[in-house]
């Protein structure tokens, strides 16, 4: 089973088929330096350099922390095309994270530091194993705590379940290597715009709801991936959000890739396809219409049929036959199930759930082979 991460896990639950687009078919998106990048590497650099210098008994001045790292900044941006002005704002960001770390957690000396930015490799069970990279791991007396370092500027609890879990399985691995040393674990997302420290103990009972909804979610995306290779080549679909909008795979997703077709549009399509859909839509439009006119007349009808117990209306040159659909509704399932089962007649109205059993077969192999039911595939079109 290959190695599973959290950003592999987070794009499979917002788009199962961006998941498919870069972790099946390895389709990997151009890498494009920009200034939150710069500036939240940055500070995960600086920060990892302080911690570095109290580990070894040295307590760098602030100056000397952005000294080391103020041309790194500098050199990064210059290489992007962003106005200077836009650059100064991003530095002056990064040194506020800095300055107001630094002094909130002057002078370094109520933990002790265990790893800085170190690469995890987390057993999920004997199959799953998951890999990340943990921003600060420290000591504090018999307890551990894990740091995360924020630089976002949209304040929790917006991405807050994702932290937690990422933050909860860290500490199983810190359980798994370090159960000889700790009491509790513990852990720190450090929200550097804010200013805003979360602080929690991570239970056992935590790490084990957090393992075994990620362990699901991984036996998922197999099971996915094996009716995609065998016989279904919808098992990755597509979801429609608001993140579509910064998705790297839009000119190959279905839903947009015709945007971005190289054709000149309008010689090829302005009187077949274009005007097709115009029309599609209006008339759904129009269908909608009618269906809600229709409604209306058939519930003045209804009453006046009722009230002159008439089978058939004559009006100018239309007439309307009046029939009776006779059906039945169930009050109480599970008393009527029983009452026909009593009366040995249950087996005659049972009935196969079209909705239940196309759930039951989508995700299995059942409809393989067996020529007891066949897939079929109606397009539907909705206007918008
Ligand atoms: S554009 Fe949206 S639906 Fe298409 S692959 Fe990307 S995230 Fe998924």
């Amino acid at each position: 089973m290959p190695i599973y991460s959290f950003s592999q896990i987070q794009k499979y639950l917002s788009c199962p088929l961006s998941y498919k687009f870069r972790y099946i078919d390895k389709i990997v998106p151009e890498f494009e330096e920009n200034l939150h990048l710069i500036l939240w590497t940055e500070v995960h650099s600086a920060l990892e350099w302080l911690y570095n210098q109290v580990n070894n008994f040295k307590i760098p001045k602030l100056e000397e922390l952005e000294a080391v790292f103020v041309e790194k900044f500098d050199e990064k941006a210059k290489k992007l095309e962003n106005e200077d002005e836009e650059k100064k704002e991003f530095l002056h960001r990064w040194k506020y994270y800095l300055q107001s770390f630094y002094k909130k957690h002057y002078p370094f000396d109520d933990i002790k530091v265990i790893w800085t930015e170190i690469k995890l490799l987390i057993d999920l069970d004997e199959k799953i194993k998951f890999q990340w990279f943990i921003d600060r791991l420290d000591k504090k007396w018999e307890d551990f705590i894990l740091t995360d370092y924020k630089t976002n500027k949209n304040l929790p609890p917006e991405d807050k379940t994702y932290y937690e879990e990422q933050l909860t399985l860290y500490a199983l691995w810190v359980k798994q290597k370090y159960w000889k040393y700790l009491k509790k674990v513990y852990w720190n997302l450090e929200y550097l715009h804010f200013e805003l420290q979360d602080f929690w103990e991570i239970t056992d009972e935590n790490i084990e709801k957090v393992r075994q909804k990620y362990i699901d979610i991984v036996y998922e995306i197999e099971q996915k991936k094996a009716e995609y290779n065998l016989w279904n080549e919808q098992a990755f679909p597509t979801n429609e959000t608001s993140n579509c909008r910064f998705c790297d795979y839009k000119d190959i997703c279905p839903l947009f890739s015709q945007i971005f077709w190289k054709v000149n549009y309008k010689d090829l399509w302005e009187d077949t396809i274009k005007a097709i859909v115009d029309d599609y839509v209006k008339l759904s439009k129009q269908k909608s219409e009618i269906e809600k006119q229709l409604k209306q007349n058939k519930e003045i009808l209804e009453e006046f049929v009722k009230e002159n117990k008439l089978e058939q209306i004559y009006w100018n040159e239309h007439s309307i036959k009046v029939s009776k659909l006779v059906n039945y509704k169930i009050l109480d399932k599970e008393k009527l199930k029983k009452f026909l089962e009593e009366k040995n007649l249950l087996d005659q109205v049972l009935e196969l759930d079209r909705f239940k059993l196309k759930k039951l077969l989508e995700g299995t192999e059942l409809n393989l082979g067996t020529g007891l039911c066949q897939r079929q595939e109606t397009l539907v079109f909705r206007g918008k």
